[in-house]
Parts: structure tokens; sequence; C-alpha cells
């Protein structure tokens, strides 16, 4: 299933296109950078002449800042969901594609890209942990290296449909760091940010072992 490059067809129209998505599709994923908004370090959206969001002023994230590439609305959540279940070549393809274009536009780069791991019980269930996929991406294009430094070493709830409190209180203490390392800007990367709460747990893992500024690269920023 991967590893197969050559692209003959468009993943979404299946219209004949030299990249996994077709010119005219690619109108679909407008990357976030481009649309100007003024966002906090969450990624939330500012309105007015806030500096900050409201949760991130109540209690500051432990991360530096979020790059999100696209907003997480269709097709692209479809696509990720797609992907989670069947991880099939081609929609990887497609997402690769939207990844690689969202990352050579964040600076500055990390000494190290870490994915956001998931519990091994999920992780076998899945087979794959998309995180971990486009971590490898990214590196090998920036060639920087890919660190598997966290472990997630409790088993814990879908943060679907939960609030921001539940989020947390469900995520807190669940991350923790394999080895020692000596890295200072590190790179969080995972596929979707919602509240934040677990790239701020996995942050917060990171930064009490001596890293000072931890970013979170994801492909897709829910609001
Ligand atoms: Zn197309
Ligand atoms: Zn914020």
């Amino acid at each position: 299933m991967i590893g197969f490059s050559a692209h003959t067809i468009c993943t979404l129209c299946s219209s004949s296109s030299a990249s996994a998505i077709c010119p005219s599709c690619k109108h679909l994923f407008i990357p976030l950078y481009q649309q100007r908004l003024e966002t906090c370090i969450c990624g939330a959206i500012l309105y007015g002449k806030a500096s900050h969001c409201l949760a991130c002023l109540q209690e500051p994230p432990y991360f530096h800042k979020v790059f999100a590439g696209y907003r997480y609305a269709f097709p692209l959540n479809q696509l990720l969901i797609h992907y989670k279940h069947l991880r099939q070549h081609t929609t990887e393809a497609c997402l690769k594609q939207l990844w690689l274009q969202h990352v050579h536009h964040i600076a500055p780069l990390p000494e190290v890209l870490v994915p956001i791991p998931l519990h091994f019980r999920r992780r076998w269930r899945r087979g794959f942990n998309q995180a971990e996929r486009l971590a490898k991406f990214a590196a090998q294009e920036l060639q920087l290296p890919c660190v598997p430094l966290l472990k997630k070493h409790i088993h814990t709830q879908s943060q679907q449909g939960k609030t921001r409190r539940e989020r947390k209180q469900n995520i807190q203490g669940s991350f923790s760091v394999r080895k020692p390392f000596n890295f200072h800007h590190i790179a969080l990367v995972d596929d979707v940010i919602t509240t934040g709460s677990t790239a701020n747990e996995a942050a917060q893992a990171l930064i009490t072992l001596g890293a000072r500024r931890v970013d979170i690269w994801a492909l897709a920023r829910a609001f």
C-alpha cells in the first residue's frame, strides 16, 4: 500500500493528475497562512485587538506556538478520518502533499521533530500513528531528525466530544519522556489540533526535562 509514488489520478475527483491533488481540487484546501487571520499562539482566531485568547490568558500553555496548516473542515476532515481507519496510499499521498506545502512555510525550524504518540494499545489496533507518518515526511523533506522522545503511558479515552476542561483532565499526566535528550528547540507533530490540551500536555513533559522551546506542528486546526 505505502511506497508507491507515481500518481495518475487526483485522489478527490479522479481526473488525471501528476500529483495526488489536481490543481482544481487544490483550491479546496486554503492554507491558514494565506487567510491572513490574527491567531493566538494556540492557533485560535483572535478578534479585535486581543493578543491572546481567553484560555491562553487564563493559563499560558507550555508550548511556544502552534503552526497549523489548514482548517479542519471538509474535505480535509473526511480525508483524515478515512486515512486513520483505512490508511490507503492514495489518501496518504494527498495528505503528504498538503503537509509538505505547509511545513515549508514554518520558521524558525526546530532541532528535532517529535511525533505525539498514541498509547501502544491504540497504535497496535490502528496499525500506525498518523502523527508519526507526518513527522517522518517533514523530517525527510526538511532534513531534520525525527525522534520518538515521548511515550503515552496512560490509555486515555478519546478526546472527541469533550469540553476543554474534560479534555485537559482526560489527558493529564499521560505522557512521559522515553530517554534523556539534549535538544533546546523541539517541534511536536500531530495531525489535528483542537483545544491544544494534548499538545500542551506533551509539551509540558519536554519542558520539564529541559527543552526551552516546544512548537506544535499540525496539519489541521479545528475551530
Ligand atoms: Zn481533483
Ligand atoms: Zn490561545
